[in-house]
């Protein structure tokens, strides 16, 4: 790939006369960056500029806790980012790699010795809802929580259009609030881009268990009033739809600085980007996944966070260690505690336990290889299972699916 192959041209400079660091992005991405910073003993002047009124807030609660209970549990702790110039309610615009300055949209400009983009992703629209007076949201900032909490009342109906990892976990929030819910989903099964057959079909269960109604393999082809219209003739009733059918890369900033981006910024182990002194962590970034070797979106709170943290200790050490983690993601769906390890997707899977007693761990292999593990219920299980696919091991297939054999054993073992 062009991109990669020029990323892997750049050599890793000292940073000498980092007077000013400019963050662009109020997430946990942005604030990660300037509370790493701090720790690193960094005391040059730091700005960081949010395009959203907010104080920096989180977004897992935001399909979780803050719509059944709200509160003010959302906001990022700031308190280690001491000295902190945060600017909230304003865009930058462009860059100007040569004068090495960000301009803002309401006017002003700032200086950098090195730019952060910490700019995240934003919902796809569905084009078949425009025009449509039955209300309609997508879920990505507090703002859009607090339309669709709104709305969540006993008895209201509400259609999910995605059944990705954002619908579900809004599905089985609004179905205990006593919401009628319907997820439609344009693939036969739930979760295509972040689960395992075995997880999807887990998650499945445990939705309709819990009175949601699945529409899988349906298109939805328009909108009324009254609800939404399917493919196959089917009006699917609702009060209000929310969307989630993914996201895209915030990535216009740097696209319109000529730095290499498809559908997210290129960046290396350091965070670099193909423009000197600009950098790039979280949803943002298209980096290279340890894992598959391929350079991908990683869209996780975790990846936002570590790799924030481990650019921001490069800045300031070249020789510190570059971000080389492995992905995970958690989801909380009813009960289960969902934790996904690496690549979930593979060419075979293998179950460690019953998956009829909620507890229980799947392993996948790609060309016999172990690329990825997924945890339901099994929270101690994480670490082991992060070191063992870190390792690039694969044990043996008996020792995988044997419970009585530890799982810090069979991860720490040599003898695979
Ligand atoms: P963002 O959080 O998207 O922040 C980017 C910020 O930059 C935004 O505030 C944006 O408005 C701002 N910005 C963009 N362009 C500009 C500009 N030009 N100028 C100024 N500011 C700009 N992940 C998990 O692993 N587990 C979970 O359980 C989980 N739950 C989630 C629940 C919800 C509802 C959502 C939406 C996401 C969830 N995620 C979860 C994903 C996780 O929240 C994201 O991976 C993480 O927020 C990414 O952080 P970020 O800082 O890179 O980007
Ligand atoms: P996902 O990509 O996870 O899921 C979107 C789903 O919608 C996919 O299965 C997709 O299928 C499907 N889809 C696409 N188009 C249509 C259509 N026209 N009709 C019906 N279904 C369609 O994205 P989400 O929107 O669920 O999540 C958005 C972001 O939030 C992601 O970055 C995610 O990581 C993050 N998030 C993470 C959480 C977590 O980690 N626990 C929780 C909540 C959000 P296809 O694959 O074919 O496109």
């Amino acid at each position: 790939m062009h991109s990669a192959i020029l990323l892997q041209g750049l050599t890793l400079m000292p940073a000498v006369n980092l007077e000013t660091v400019a963050i662009i992005g109020g997430g946990v991405a942005a604030v990660s960056f300037a509370c790493a910073l701090r720790a690193g003993g960094f005391n040059g002047s730091i700005i960081a500029v949010s395009d959203e009124p907010e104080l920096a807030y989180d977004r897992p609660p935001l399909s979780k806790t803050f719509m059944s209970e709200g509160g003010d549990a959302v906001r990022l702790d700031t308190s280690r980012a001491t000295n902190v110039e945060w600017l909230h309610g304003v865009a930058a615009i462009s860059i100007d790699g040569r004068q090495r300055r960000v301009h803002l949209a309401d006017g002003r400009s700032l200086p950098y010795s090195a730019l952060v983009l910490a700019t995240g992703a934003k919902p796809r629209p569905l084009a078949a809802l425009a025009n449509v007076e039955l209300p309609s949201f997508t879920l990505r900032t507090l703002g859009d929580a607090r339309g669709i909490r709104a709305r969540l009342v006993a008895g209201a109906r509400m259609v999910v259009i995605g059944g990705g990892i954002i619908g579900l976990e809004l599905a089985s929030t609004a179905s205990r609030m006593g919401v009628s819910v319907s997820v439609v989903e344009a693939l036969p099964r739930l979760m295509n881009r972040c689960a395992g057959d075995v997880l999807a079909s887990f998650v499945a269960a445990q939705h309709a268990q819990n009175g949601v109604e699945l529409w899988l393999g349906k298109q939805v082809i328009g909108c009324s009033l009254q609800g939404v219209l399917l493919n196959d003739g089917t009006t699917v009733p609702a009060d209000f739809v929310v969307v989630g059918i993914g996201v895209s890369a915030n990535d216009g900033l740097a696209r319109s600085a000529e730095i290499a981006c498809d559908d997210g910024i290129f960046v290396d182990r350091y965070g670099r980007t193909t423009c000197p002194q600009v950098y790039a962590v979280g949803d943002v970034t298209r980096q290279r996944n340890p894992v598959s070797g391929h350079f991908e979106r990683i869209e996780t709170w975790t990846n936002a966070q570590n790799q924030a943290m481990a650019v921001a200790r490069c800045l300031l050490d070249p020789t510190a260690a570059p971000y080389d983690e492995i992905p995970y993601y958690w989801s909380d769906q009813y009960d289960q505690r969902i934790q996904v390890l690496g690549i979930p997707q593979g060419d075979e899977e293998l179950v460690r336990g019953n998956a009829g007693n909620n507890a229980f761990i799947v392993f996948h292999l790609l060309r016999d290889r172990l690329v990825g593990a997924t945890c339901i219920n099994q929270p101690k299980a994480v670490a082991p299972l992060r070191r063992l696919i870190a390792s690039g091991k694969t044990p043996d297939r008996k020792k995988m699916i044997d419970i009585d054999l530890d799982i810090r054993k069979l991860a720490d073992d040599d003898q695979q």
